[in-house]
């Protein structure tokens, strides 16, 4: 007798995810892309994840109304990752102030990074900038640290990619959903149990050529790692010119600027 197992995943609770991916380049801002920023929405709780100085054009083009984020997620101190925070900031302080408050997430040294930033791009600026620091809590996101802040349960593993400062992995649970993200990083064995499961795994790929390099993600090593990755949908992005210059030989789901998907 022959027993066939059929292998069925249980239904998935909640109502699920939306995705906006509102800049899918690299640093260079390669082919036109915007820099890194994702808008993700479940459960009434709107988070950014990344925050690249293209960021508020890139909302207000998908009419994404900037103060009703509740959550800012950083996964590490590049410019392209958190350099629109002082625009946000510029933001809350004149076009849309902000009645409720929120939380920003990310490595060590963010707060004092941003509030830098902000007095170097807007020195001497006017405005109740005391009422937008109290609405801003900032949070740090240690290296293994699974923590809720509000209805998000964010974890964060250290990966290889800055030297002095921590870059952060983030795996981010809501809605009965699970979104991990690479940030920028190069290879480490460690993303493959944390990203184990996930709904949707955001795998930066900035390189196609450039194979060498150990900070960041080049295709051929992704291509090759894929099928040791247990997660469902599974999209690159931060892609970089070589990926642009190579894009006939990309076998794998590529992030597009102004693309939205529900998980
Ligand atoms: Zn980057
Ligand atoms: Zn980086």
């Amino acid at each position: 007798m022959i027993l066939t197992v059929f292998m069925r995943k249980p239904p998935l609770a909640g109502k699920g995810v939306d995705v906006t991916f509102l800049g899918t380049g690299d640093a260079f801002a390669s082919c036109g892309r915007f820099q890194s920023a994702y808008f993700i929405e479940a459960d009434g709780c709107k988070i950014l994840m990344e925050a690249g100085p293209t960021v508020l054009c890139a909302m207000k083009r998908m009419e994404i109304k900037p103060a009703d984020v509740d959550i800012i997620l950083i996964s590490h101190l590049h410019g392209d990752h958190f350099g629109g925070l002082p625009l946000l900031i510029l933001e809350y302080l004149w076009e849309s102030p902000r009645r409720t408050s929120m939380v920003i997430a990310g490595p060590r040294h963010l707060e004092e990074r941003t509030w830098l930033l902000f007095r170097t791009m807007f020195p001497f600026s006017r405005g109740d900038i005391d009422r937008v620091k109290r609405q801003l809590k900032f949070v740090v996101l240690e290296p293994d640290s699974d923590q809720r802040i509000g209805k998000a349960r964010v974890r964060a593993i250290r990966v290889p990619h800055m030297k002095r400062f921590h870059s952060l992995a983030l795996r981010v649970e809501i809605g009965g959903r699970t979104i991990a993200f690479t940030g920028d990083s190069g290879w480490t064995d460690a993303l493959v149990p944390f990203i184990a499961g996930a709904d949707l795994f955001m795998c930066e790929c900035t390189y196609f050529e450039s194979t060498e390099l150990d900070f960041h993600l080049n295709y051929p090593l992704i291509a090759r790692k894929r099928d040791e990755l247990d997660v469902g949908r599974m999209i690159l992005t931060h892609i970089g010119r070589e990926v642009m210059e190579h894009d006939g030989e990309v076998k794998m789901e590529m992030a597009k600027d102004g693309m939205k998907l529900h998980v």
